[in-house]
């Protein structure tokens, strides 16, 4: 289903643009079934990985079709973008959701409802198809990760941070942001009191009837969270960018020949892969070979420019010599290494998150009267 390139992405993306973007926002919220994809774009694993931009999904798009015809899907990209800025200015609550997940995985560890689950052992049908759909094609329909993340939370009553983890570890969409604050929001701590609960009636009516007597708690009141979260106010300030520098990139900017900073000239581009040894969490690996061939896909393509090129493990990052700008690489594991293990950094910033976190501060309903100011901005 995803092949790990560039080349495979703009395919998957015009054939969606021309067959099935006008059916979107009537048709997204079906899961037919993993061999039956055709009503949503299956672009996550490379929008994630800045394989495809979001503004040339969104410029592409809006070619073909007309804003009011396809704005449900123009929201969807920008979903991912306004998580990652609301994030950006509330980063404690992923590193307090790192802190907790340490904790509680010890406690977890041997417990059976948690081994079933991460097994598709539970005997709720769709529970255990769904566990086995994940680990064999690495992605999940929206819908799919509603029921997924409430029957986890609110029947099997384990904790959110364990399902966030066993999502990361699987997906190839794995995000910090859209994960992390998906999880959140089903649980009903993102939005305070206001939970998600899966139901039997929806999930047979959304995955046309494949599944059946589903006895699930649905009627379960929202988790609670003391703890919240001020905005911590950032300027995403690029510094002046001189010539003939290195460029840092990780594994979330993958097409170096799209970028804004293209228009600059490096010398040197480093690509950074992250293993496993350096994370806090692990992934399977086939997530680990996803990254890694499209990071090699990446190489190829900076090379065919000129640009010298190559492919650095993270802990080589603090023994190179020259001058050299990380592109920013968002708030989880890889920002993560560069806080605790470097002490001089000068970040750059995609020109759409400068400009797009900067309506970060409330609900996505707010963000979403800005979409149009982002629209006539970038496309
Ligand atoms: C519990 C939970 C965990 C999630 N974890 C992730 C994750 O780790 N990584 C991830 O990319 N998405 C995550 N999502 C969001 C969403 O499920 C996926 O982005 C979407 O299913 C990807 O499929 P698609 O490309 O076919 O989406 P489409 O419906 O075709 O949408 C197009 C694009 O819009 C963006 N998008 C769509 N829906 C959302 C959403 N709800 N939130 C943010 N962006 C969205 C994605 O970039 C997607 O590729 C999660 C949602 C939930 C409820």
């Amino acid at each position: 289903m995803f092949e790990p390139n560039r080349d495979f992405a703009c395919k998957k993306l015009i054939n969606f643009i021309n067959n099935n973007l006008s059916e979107y926002s009537k048709l997204r919220n079906f899961d037919f079934g993993p061999d039956q994809r055709r009503n949503i774009s299956c672009l996550s694993p490379y929008i994630t990985h800045g394989v495809l931009s979001e503004i040339e999904v969104m410029s592409l798009s809006l070619k073909k079709h007309s804003f009011v015809k396809i704005e449900k899907f123009i929201q969807e990209v920008l979903w991912r973008v306004y998580w990652k800025g609301w994030l950006e200015l509330r980063s404690s609550v992923w590193s307090d959701y790192i802190i907790n997940l340490k904790i509680i995985r010890e406690e977890y560890e041997d417990d059976p409802k948690y081994l079933e689950a991460i097994e598709g052992k539970t005997n709720i049908e769709c529970f255990d198809q769904w566990v086995k759909e994940l680990k064999t094609y690495n992605y999940l329909h929206n819908h799919t990760r509603m029921w997924f993340a409430s029957i986890w939370i609110f029947t099997l009553d384990l904790p959110w941070q364990l399902g966030a983890e066993f999502f990361l570890k699987y997906l190839y969409d794995g995000d910090a942001a859209s994960n992390t604050l998906g999880w959140r929001w089903v649980a009903g701590i993102q939005t305070q009191g206001k939970h998600y609960l899966a139901s039997e009636w929806n999930i047979k009516k959304f995955t046309n009837n494949r599944f059946q007597n589903i006895k699930l708690n649905e009627n379960v009141p929202p988790k609670v969270s003391e703890k919240t979260y001020p905005i911590i106010k950032k300027d995403f300030v690029n510094p002046v960018i001189e010539n003939d520098k290195t460029l840092v990139i990780f594994e979330n900017n993958l097409s170096f020949e799209i970028a804004d900073l293209k228009k600059y000239k490096f010398n040197k581009i480093v690509l950074i892969n992250n293993p496993n040894k350096f994370r806090q969490i692990k992934l399977s690996d086939k997530v680990i070979k996803f990254k890694t061939d499209l990071l090699n896909d990446q190489l190829e393509r900076i090379r065919t420019l000129s640009i010298d090129c190559e492919i650095l493990t993270i802990d080589k990052l603090k023994d190179i010599k020259d001058d050299y700008y990380i592109l920013y690489p968002s708030i989880g594991e890889n920002l993560d290494y560069i806080l605790s293990e470097l002490s001089d950094y000068k970040f750059l910033y995609r020109e759409l998150d400068q400009f797009s976190w900067s309506f970060c501060n409330k609900g996505f309903f707010n963000f979403k009267g800005y979409i149009p100011k982002i629209i006539t901005k970038f496309i």
